[in-house]
């Protein structure tokens, strides 16, 4: 059984033919800047890669080269199911689901909460389907697993009206990530997952905090939308909502200006002036750019204060799980984030977390200190995974 998981962002189409139990991969890639002159697909086969650029730019030509490479290798018969990540699910989703007109209904009826990635989520969805019209298609909300978190923690000290009319409240998102490496931190614990509480915290592009408490989200960093909470690559993370109109009014900006800046350049590029990928940042501060070292500290900071936020959610922490871009290869961002942490019960084992990058899980708390993990992220497998759970539930109904 092969299952073929699509990741479709606006500019990117992410995929992977994989098995969900050994989560063997039989072909993968990754178009990029799509839309633009510079567009390529990088694809992966069994160790080999290959790049091939797309002379059109779109992302239906991205599509078809998935499709060609698939029938080259005689994949396509193998594929199963599609499962297809969708971003925002509202408080409708809490599982995934096949995805019936009815869902995708719902699913389009989220666009105003997530206007930038739902309606390439759902062109994804239109594009496979024509291709796999045999197939099942289902859909893995960002958002499902947090639709366990307790009204305390997901409502906005707000006009109750906007809550019920428009569904103004905290979703959080990273759901499928952080779900799948607080799964894999219990193993690596040798613990039953329903009796710990864990903070996993997903560095990458974009961030967030989880507090899972046996399992389930009960506090996410994230809010209505991925720009709250902690300082992500272009993204600015908390701030007063008084900024938008005092910003608006000094520098003449309309409301999506604004907000056009906040997504795209802040965080780590606003702080640092210089860019948002945490690699070049770190070899930055090292040689004495003052940008690079502030936007640095104020990313630690942030995320210290969420991981102890995230212990008044819980009640106790039983590890905190480092994983995402950042998360699994920046050995400075997790010691500096637990050298934070102290009045927590957290300490490094420097050695171990130099050893720990590139992909690998490991442990890297000192001795008698609260466990830390590096988790590497599979989005993709869990994916694949909760897809052929979906239609293996289906079959038996
Ligand atoms: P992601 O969105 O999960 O792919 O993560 C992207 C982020 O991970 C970027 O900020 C990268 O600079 C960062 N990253 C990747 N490798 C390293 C590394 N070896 N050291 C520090 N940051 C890294």
């Amino acid at each position: 059984m092969s299952i073929l998981v699509l990741n479709s962002g606006s500019s990117s189409l992410k995929f992977a033919l994989l098995d969900p139990e050994s989560g063997e991969v039989g072909l993968s890639g990754l178009a990029e800047r799509l839309g633009t002159p510079e567009a390529a697909v990088r694809l992966e086969r069994g160790g080999e890669r290959q790049t091939r650029t797309l002379a059109g730019g779109s992302y239906a030509e991205a599509f078809g080269v998935l499709l060609t490479e698939l029938a080259a290798f005689g994949l396509r018969d193998a594929v199963s199911a599609v499962g297809h990540r969708i971003v925002h699910g509202g408080e409708r989703f809490s599982a995934p689901v096949r995805l019936t007109p009815e869902v995708l209904d719902a699913v389009r009826a989220c666009i105003p909460l997530a206007p930038l990635h739902n309606p390439a989520n759902l062109a994804g969805v239109e594009a496979a389907q024509r291709a796999f019209p045999e197939l099942p298609h289902v859909g893995v909300f960002d958002t499902a697993f947090h639709q366990t978190m307790p009204p305390v923690a997901y409502r906005y000290a707000v006009p109750e009206a906007w809550y019920r009319e428009h569904g103004v409240r905290r979703y959080g998102f990273h759901g499928t990530s952080h779900a799948y490496v607080a799964e894999r931190a219990a193993e690596l614990l040798g613990r039953p997952l329903a009796e710990l509480r864990l903070v996993t915290a997903h560095l990458g592009n974009g961030s967030s905090v989880c507090a899972v408490d046996g399992g389930k989200s009960v506090d996410s960093s994230m809010g209505l939308t991925p720009l709250e909470g902690l300082v992500m690559g272009t993204r600015s993370g908390d701030l007063d909502p008084g900024l938008h109109e005092y910003v608006a009014g000094q520098t003449g900006l309309a409301l999506g200006g604004v907000m056009r800046a906040l997504n795209k350049e802040s965080g780590l590029l606003g702080l640092s002036g210089l860019t948002n990928d945490m690699r070049e940042l770190e070899a930055a501060a090292e040689g004495g750019h003052a940008g690079a070292r502030l936007a640095l500290d104020v990313f630690v900071y942030r995320l210290a204060r969420y991981v102890a936020a995230m212990g008044v959610a819980l009640g106790r922490i039983d590890a905190l799980v480092f994983t995402g871009g950042i998360g699994e290869n920046s050995a400075l961002v997790r010691s500096r984030t637990l050298e934070r942490l102290g009045l927590l019960g957290f300490g490094v084992d420097e050695a171990a977390n130099a050893r720990t990058v590139r992909g690998e899980a490991g442990h890297i708390s000192a001795q008698g200190r609260v466990p830390v993990l590096v988790v590497p992220t599979n989005e993709e497998l869990m994916i694949a995974r909760q897809t052929a759970q979906v239609v293996a539930e289906a079959g038996q109904e």
